[in-house]
């Protein structure tokens, strides 16, 4: 299962009931969803709205209430990626916010998660600004590593170098990538689908390194790992895009009613050589608000029936008693 984008609220700028009513209405969209038993979860990215600049008091409400609300089975493994949200953009971000992340969520940026056959690269894409910064080259290097052991997986066993052949063995299975950022793209008005942006807002061109990543940074991406998929989240709002005519790409749309109407997640079924994704929305909120009110004014008129009935009844009586007289 894939979701992205979840931003519960913090304690500044997050109003009372706006948390109490869309982290509810999250909550119970995300135990109904594992009804559909997924082995995996993967979120992609801005779990917290404001990770970024939360004290440490803040962050340990906040993280409490992720853990109650994504409450799992043991057998359904979550694994959460990392968003500029959680940590800040690349000149916010600090290794003290990212190791607090990373320990909250058993993740490593730039690791690989491999399952049933199926290789899944984590990329921190917040550390890709390209400046050459203590963590954006720590990552490059991690990525660079994981390249070259993907790579050699790849290779025939007698035809692998001696190097290949010291490294750990992985499926032979072209990876995934699972990151915040999208890969640059000029902007979404190639984008379609009922939850694609809104047309007024396709055609704003996308700053690089804020919107989506830069050019060179996905063209990395493309030459190192070569991926048959790509999942990403940050822009709220759906897309399918081929990069090189061949690469998909996926924009998995916001989880929570406060960025979008009709919110949804994404169930995969992988296997080391093919997939198939398929969306499933939540409900309208829309919807959800027209039925309250309906149910509303339904039981004000009740209520009213209920109590003036008795005094109508009175009257009526009254004045045939007087017509009588
Ligand atoms: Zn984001």
């Amino acid at each position: 299962m894939f979701l992205s984008d979840t931003h519960l609220l913090g304690e500044i700028k997050g109003h009372w009931l706006d948390k109490l009513r869309r982290e509810w209405q999250m909550e119970r969209a995300f135990q109904t969803a594992l009804l559909l038993q997924p082995d995996v979860v993967f979120i992609l990215g801005d779990v917290f709205d404001e990770g970024k600049w939360s004290r440490s008091q803040a962050w340990a409400d906040d993280v409490g209430r992720f853990q109650k609300m994504f409450r799992h089975p043991a057998e359904t493994e979550l694994v959460v990626i990392v968003g500029n949200h959680d940590i800040g953009f690349h000149y916010e971000m600090t290794t003290y916010k990212l190791k607090r992340f990373e320990k909250v969520f058993n993740f490593t940026s730039e690791m690989l998660v491999t399952r049933k056959g199926v290789n899944f690269v984590l990329v921190n894409s917040v550390a890709l600004e390209g400046d050459g910064c203590t963590i954006c080259s720590l990552a490059e290097a991690k990525l660079i590593e994981l390249s070259h052991k993907l790579n050699c997986s790849q290779q025939e066993q007698k035809h692998s170098n001696r190097r290949c052949r010291e490294m750990e063995q992985l499926p032979v299975s072209q990876p995934i990538l699972l990151q915040h950022y999208p890969l640059y793209r000029r902007s979404d008005s190639e984008c379609t689908g009922e939850d694609s942006a809104p047309p007024e807002e396709k055609t704003i061109p996308f700053k690089e390194k804020y919107d989506v990543l830069s050019q060179e940074a996905s063209q990395k991406l493309i030459w190192w790992f070569h991926p048959r998929l790509i999942l990403s989240g940050h822009t709220h709002s759906a897309c399918e895009i081929l990069h090189d005519g061949k690469i998909l790409e996926v924009s998995v749309p916001s989880f929570s009613w406060r960025n979008r109407n009709n919110p949804s997640f994404i169930m995969g079924s992988i296997t080391p050589t093919n997939f198939s994704l398929q969306k499933c929305f939540l409900p309208f909120e829309s919807r959800v608000f027209t039925i309250y009110c309906a149910a509303g004014a339904l039981l004000v008129v009740l209520l009213l029936a209920h109590f003036l009935m008795p005094s109508f009844y009175f009257a009526q009586r009254l004045i045939s008693k007087h017509k009588a007289v």
